[in-house]
């Protein structure tokens, strides 16, 4: 497909497209075509943070980015108990659902201080424990599994106090939010409970 006919068709989507490409594509697009999507952008006057946002995703993430994010979030006051003594980490939370025949799972990142996140595991495992297991016949083995990738999380990522898989996970994954935000400790906390709830 030619530029034009890029140019084209972004002229043709609808700004809900255009964000979708934004958000997802942005990464891999070649420098000529997100010029063309900037433009298209400007040309709606979609907002600058969309531009600044895109400039984010696609500048590389170095080793020295992660430490220096590494340091600010796992020092901030824990998002969930306000403490500033313990450090913050980041581990996975599995919930099990079952209603009748549908069992239903998740699988969240959350970030915070050691105590809090055990807090998370067992809170998890407590609604896994009543509410997951009577779905057939997927409620009993999501259920227990669930109960294994908890204990798993916990063991590996609660305590860890580096910057370990799941934090630079969570740095990639949410760099957009905490670059335009990490001048900023309140917005920054704000950020955080979000990505949490
Ligand atoms: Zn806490």
């Amino acid at each position: 497909m030619s530029l034009q006919e890029i140019r084209n068709n972004y002229q043709r989507f609808s700004n809900t497209k255009l964000l979708r490409i934004a958000e997802n594509d942005a990464k891999e697009l070649p420098d000529e075509v997100i010029e063309i999507l900037k433009s298209e952008i400007t040309r709606r006057k979609l907002g600058d943070h969309l531009i600044q946002a895109i400039d984010i995703v696609r500048k590389p993430i170095t080793e020295e980015d992660y430490k220096a994010y590494y340091e600010l979030l796992s020092k901030m006051p824990c998002p969930y108990c306000n403490s500033k003594t313990a450090k913050n980490n980041v581990t996975m939370v599995r919930k099990t659902t079952s209603a009748i025949i549908i069992t239903h799972r998740t699988n969240k990142p959350k970030i915070g201080c050691s105590n809090c996140l055990d807090g998370l595991h067992r809170s998890a495992n407590i609604h896994t424990f009543f509410l997951g297991w009577w779905g057939i016949p997927w409620g009993p083995i999501h259920s227990l599994r669930t109960f294994y990738k908890n204990r798993k999380m916990r063991k590996r990522f609660n305590h860890s106090n580096q910057l370990d898989e799941l934090f630079v996970a969570f740095i990639q994954a949410n760099i957009v939010a905490l670059e335009s935000n990490k001048q900023n400790e309140i917005a920054l906390g704000n950020v955080i409970r979000q990505l949490n709830s």
